[in-house]
């Protein structure tokens, strides 16, 4: 065996759930077919947020923001770690209403979050138009730069060895091992493998249900206070659900730098990473709107990457094909994997030990990839 636990894939998943399993003892091989971070980890934005569209994804959001804040402060400065918070903007009445419901629900669940006024909105984001009624701010939310965190929790531990510009070509599992076949013909056994390779997992694991989302983002120049809280539309969680087509919000966040890092874009039915500058057109006219000065702005870079999907918008995690497997899956996490990465390894680590896990759950089971195996499809 070349150590307890194979990792396939360096994105922020694979990081956490390596840096997870060397906490609890055990010696892990990492290998990635690029760099570390390179792939959906390098594209995103690095928003730490509490979501609370189902009860699942909000209390594995939640836990790992807990835990991401435990972390901050061993950051380095390049990790760009801040607990700006998030203030959610309210544009009209319905969307005010939006906000409450929101705020009364993250109290019931013990996140911290309180309604802003239009006066108060316009102290605190000056920048904001003053056209905008109000918002609902969640003061514990944060922001980290997800590429460069991986690299720390890949550090963090002797007992994790990493290998870049190794692609996995198969991996399968018999007995008390598994393996991993790499492209250069090379195979590797441990006791389980762990597959965190993002949008590429089907090709590991034939059949799993991901698609690409593809996102824009946008970068300008340094603007100290133009913006002080990741800012975002309350319609972006609506447009975040668009199942097809193209959809944009305004979302932007202060990068500790001074920079704004604007986003954002929704699409499917593509895996071209080009810049499409009529998406860019719609992404900027929407945050015109809610930041009137952006147009004075000199952006420096645009991007693309690619989230991955499943058709419930849940991440996999869990063991791969049926209870017991040796394959694990910790991949599918959308728009959501960086915040949600350290409590999917804390849930992973604690499915593959048989222990309880550390954070409440309603359903642990509730990210098994199983429940889309074609005997649940009418389900
Ligand atoms: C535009 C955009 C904005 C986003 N904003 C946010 C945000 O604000 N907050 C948030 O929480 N999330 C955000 N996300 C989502 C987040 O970035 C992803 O969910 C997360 O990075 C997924 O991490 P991962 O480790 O699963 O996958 P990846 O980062 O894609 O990593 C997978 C790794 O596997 C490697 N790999 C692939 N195939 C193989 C193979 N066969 N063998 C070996 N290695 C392989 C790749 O090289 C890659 O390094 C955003 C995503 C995008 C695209």
């Amino acid at each position: 065996m070349t150590a307890d636990v194979i990792v396939v894939g360096g994105g922020i998943v694979g990081a956490a759930c390596a840096a997870e399993l060397a906490a609890r003892g055990m010696t892990v091989d990492v290998l990635d077919a690029g760099g570390i971070g390179g792939g959906a980890t390098a594209a995103g934005m690095g928003h730490i947020v509490v979501m609370n569209d189902s009860p699942a994804e909000f209390a594995l959001a939640r836990a790992s923001r807990e835990l991401w804040l435990a972390l901050g402060p061993q950051l380095r400065e390049r990790d760009a770690f801040s607990r700006c918070g998030t203030l959610w903007i309210a544009e009209d009445d319905e969307e005010l209403d939006a906000a409450r419901a929101m705020r009364d629900a993250f109290a019931a669940a013990g996140v911290r979050a309180h309604m802003v006024d239009r006066a108060a909105l316009r102290e605190s984001e000056p920048s904001v138009s003053h056209a905008m009624q109000g918002g609902l701010l969640i003061d514990d939310d944060a922001i980290v730069y997800a590429p460069a965190a991986a690299q720390w929790l890949l550090a963090s531990s002797t007992r994790i060895r990493v290998s870049t510009g190794c692609a996995v070509h198969s991996v399968d599992a018999a007995g008390a091992h598994a393996r991993v076949t790499l492209a250069n013909g090379e195979r590797r056994t441990a006791a389980h493998v762990v597959i965190a390779n993002g949008l590429a997992a089907p090709d590991l694991i034939a059949g799993l249900p991901l698609e690409a989302k593809k996102g824009h983002l946008l970068i300008t120049d340094r603007y100290p206070g133009t913006v002080r809280h990741q800012v975002l539309e309350l319609g972006y969680i609506k447009s975040a659900h668009h199942a097809r087509g193209t959809s944009v919000a305004f979302n932007a966040q202060p990068r500790p730098t001074g920079q704004v890092l604007i986003g954002s874009s929704r699409q499917f039915g593509t895996l071209d990473p080009a810049v499409e500058m009529n998406v860019l057109a719609m992404m900027l006219a929407r945050a015109t709107r809610y930041l009137p000065g952006i147009g004075g702005l000199n952006a420096i870079r645009a991007w693309t990457g690619f989230r991955a999907a499943t058709p419930d918008g849940l991440p996999l995690i869990g063991p791969a094909r049926f209870p017991g497997d040796r394959l694990w899956l910790a991949a599918g996490h959308e728009g959501l994997g960086v915040t949600t990465s350290l409590g999917t390894a804390k849930l992973l680590v604690a499915q593959m030990l048989g222990e309880p896990l550390a954070f409440d759950m309603p359903d642990m089971n509730a990210f098994c990839p199983q429940r889309f195996a074609p005997e649940h499809a009418d389900g």
